[in-house]
């Protein structure tokens, strides 16, 4: 078991030569020990980031006020599992479980299946929920048709300013989906169910005053839309103690406390973990032959859950490369 910090003092002695790190270690003391905090939650993965996460806080959290929450999605690797329990021993603590109201499977089956990215799916499930016939039309001719579906439709005709909300961010999306309609729903709704309204409720419930989680700035894309590594609301206030750390800070801080990962990392050579199989991993197809490999039983529910998806990105993969030789011949 590891030794916690009574003191500041006590905390920065032998603290790594990196002085992000340092800097990093006092402000999550100060936040956490702040007196105006009486009930904090800190939502913990079982991934590498997690690790390094709840190692900060639990050194930090001097009067043990935090409470460790996992949100079992339902589609979690046995690695993770068994990595928890380990975490749990190490620091002497024990996760508090949260399962999602509709499991991932239900969600799909219902909703829909996640497909490429979250933006993706939300404009997709909007356009599906108003019978869109994938026309190639203009915004306009588009907009008189299904007037109640604005901003799927600037998404679909890429008249948004930014790319993030184009379709074309998605090289040949458009002109394959034109002639491969999809015949499964899409939606990004296992997301909300099994993550977003977890954490949303566990908050509104319980109280808490201050919710830790771990993200990093670095990470870019859709996730990190915060511009600090803490902010205050009216309810509860939000600290993201990684949210500065780059690669190298984190490798510092893994060996200067020993923190050692789940075997997603170690032995089945994964780059990340979260929901096991998820279509929108670019690198599903690889994370598959490992969930085969590692997990066989996983690997077969993963297939069933998300067997349209990946049938789906597979005949979009094939397109996309079919159309850049095309282009690479005219050139
Ligand atoms: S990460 Fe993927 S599988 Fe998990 S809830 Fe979100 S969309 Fe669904």
């Amino acid at each position: 078991m590891v030794q916690k910090a009574n003191t500041i003092e006590e905390l920065l002695n032998g603290c790594p030569v990196n002085q992000m790190i340092c800097d990093n270690l006092i402000r999550a003391w100060a936040i956490i020990n702040n007196t105006k905090y009486k009930k904090i939650v800190c939502a913990i993965s079982g991934g590498s980031d997690s690790d390094v996460m709840l190692d900060i806080v639990w050194r930090c959290d001097k009067d043990n006020k935090v409470d460790y929450v996992w949100f079992d999605t339902g589609l979690e690797y046995q690695a993770t599992k068994n990595h928890l329990k380990y975490l749990e021993e190490r620091y002497d603590i024990t996760f508090v479980k949260k399962r999602p109201k509709i499991p991932i499977p239900a969600s799909c089956k219902n909703y829909g299946e996640p497909f490429m990215s979250k933006i993706t799916s939300e404009f997709l499930q909007r356009l599906q929920r108003h019978n869109f016939q994938w026309e190639d039309e203009d915004f306009d001719t588009l907009y008189k048709k299904y007037p109640k579906c604005q901003s799927a439709l600037q998404w679909w005709c890429n008249t948004n300013l930014t790319d993030n909300f184009n379709i074309r961010r998605n090289k040949y999306l458009k002109e394959f989906m034109i002639q491969n309609n999809p015949t499964f729903k899409i939606s990004n709704r296992c997301c909300k169910y099994a993550k977003k309204d977890l954490i949303h409720n566990l908050l509104k419930e319980e109280d808490y005053d201050l919710n830790i989680f771990g993200v990093r700035k670095t990470e870019g894309g859709a996730r990190v839309r915060y511009g600090n590594c803490f902010d205050e609301s009216d309810k509860y206030d939000n600290y993201r103690p990684l949210f500065w750390y780059k690669n190298s800070d984190k490798e510092d801080y893994e060996k200067a406390y020993g923190i050692i990962h789940s075997k997603c990392y170690t032995e089945y050579g994964l780059k990340r973990t979260g929901c096991c199989g998820c279509p929108y991993g670019r690198d599903f197809e690889n994370e598959l032959d490992v969930i085969e490999k590692y997990e066989p039983k996983l690997y077969k529910a993963v297939t069933n859950i998300f067997k349209d998806s990946y049938e789906y990105t597979r005949k979009y993969m094939e397109f996309r490369k079919m159309m850049d030789e095309k282009e690479r011949i005219k050139q």
